[in-house]
């Protein structure tokens, strides 16, 4: 099959004939039919995170099941599928009260068992359990759900990882209540999807800061009620103003030290920053101490602390019925080949989201 391989931090992609096993005990063969480029991905083509390679990146798909292990009883051939990267075991103390997000233990072949992936008789490193920039992925049953077949699946693989992180956060981990106050700093894929979620919940005002008036453009049509160009002075001020003391909700989907100490001094008093975005390893964010005597609270969200078997279906109905907009979240349409350029797109903040379509 052809896949896009990694080969090392700052270098490009290529485009392979790489080798997938038949599905053994509870895996699924799936055929990739779309493929989002999700900024976490660039965090280990930039070298922010490592990566043993050659890998194959991509982890926001959505396709086709082919074969099934002979174990598998959650799917069958022919069933419409989103991958997710919460692969998760289903007998740990996370698992069994209801955190499978956070589940330590997942499910992964013995080394003494064939590789899932090779390419010239040497194993591939399967990144986040799915490999999505490939025609074929080789997943744990409990890594995929069924899905509706009337839904499209471009904007499917949207819901795999950028939709369920940002909506996630606002309805799973933050909570956020009707009638609140929300700022989200960063309008790419996963903003624009904590846009939507804080819309879904509720909130009455919804600020979007970003750097690029284009991606405030698209923040507004999705629910923002509020945008701050951060490039045109300090965003804290411009939101205490705007709610009159600050926000009771905020979140920070870039992965920036500065967007992370700017959403926690945006919130008011009792307010919750929540940290959605992938801040490089080792990097510190600094915090005003004194302020903990006025209850304010950070904490982290991990992929919308999701339950996606549960989650994905019910953000499916969302769209289905127009209360989720993913038609202008899906910027553009590309193929296999253009993996480098959609990386780019995204640096320049050209796209909410590059797609790759296998079909
Ligand atoms: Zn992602
Ligand atoms: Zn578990």
């Amino acid at each position: 099959m052809k896949a896009a391989i990694f080969h090392g931090p700052h270098q490009d992609l290529t485009i392979e004939d790489v080798d997938i096993d038949q599905p053994l005990g509870r895996e699924v063969l799936v055929r990739t039919l779309a493929s989002g480029v999700c900024h976490s991905d660039l965090h280990f083509v930039d070298g922010f995170y490592p990566m043993l390679a050659p890998a194959i990146l991509g982890h926001e798909a959505a396709g086709i099941v082919e074969a099934v292990g002979p174990d598998v009883t959650s799917v069958r051939p022919g069933d419409h599928v989103i991958a997710c990267l919460s692969v998760f075991c289903g007998a740990c103390d996370y698992c069994l009260t209801g955190k499978t997000h956070l589940c330590p233990n997942r499910p992964v072949r013995a080394k003494d068992q064939t590789p899932k992936l090779s390419w010239n008789g040497k194993p591939v490193t399967q990144f986040a359990s799915i490999s999505g920039y490939a025609e074929k992925m080789l997943i744990h049953e409990n890594g995929v759900v069924a899905v509706r077949k009337d839904m499209p699946l471009a904007q499917a693989a949207l819901i795999g990882c950028g939709v369920t992180t940002g909506v996630g956060a606002a309805l799973n981990t933050a909570k956020v209540e009707p009638g609140s106050t929300v700022a989200v700093f960063g309008c790419g894929g996963v903003g624009l999807a904590a846009i939507q979620g804080a819309r879904l919940a509720g909130a009455r005002q919804i600020i979007a800061v970003d750097v690029f008036e284009n991606k405030l453009a698209t923040a507004r049509q999705l629910g923002a009620t509020h945008s701050v160009d951060a490039s045109s002075g300090d965003p804290v001020q411009q939101i205490r103003e705007m709610t009159g003391g600050g926000v009771d909700y905020s979140f920070e989907a870039i992965g920036l030290k500065k967007a992370a100490e700017q959403a926690f001094d945006c919130i008011k008093a009792g307010g919750t920053a929540t940290v959605i975005g992938m801040i490089p390893v080792g990097q510190k964010i600094e915090l005003d101490g004194s302020v903990f005597l006025r209850e304010k609270k950070i904490q982290g969200s991990s992929m919308g602390s999701n339950r996606f078997k549960v989650d994905m279906p019910r953000y499916i109905d969302f769209y289905m019925q127009g209360r989720l907009n993913l038609d202008d979240m899906v910027t553009r349409r590309i193929k296999l080949e253009d993996v480098n350029d959609a990386f780019r797109a995204m640096k320049a903040g050209e796209v909410a989201r590059s797609v790759i379509m296998f079909e």
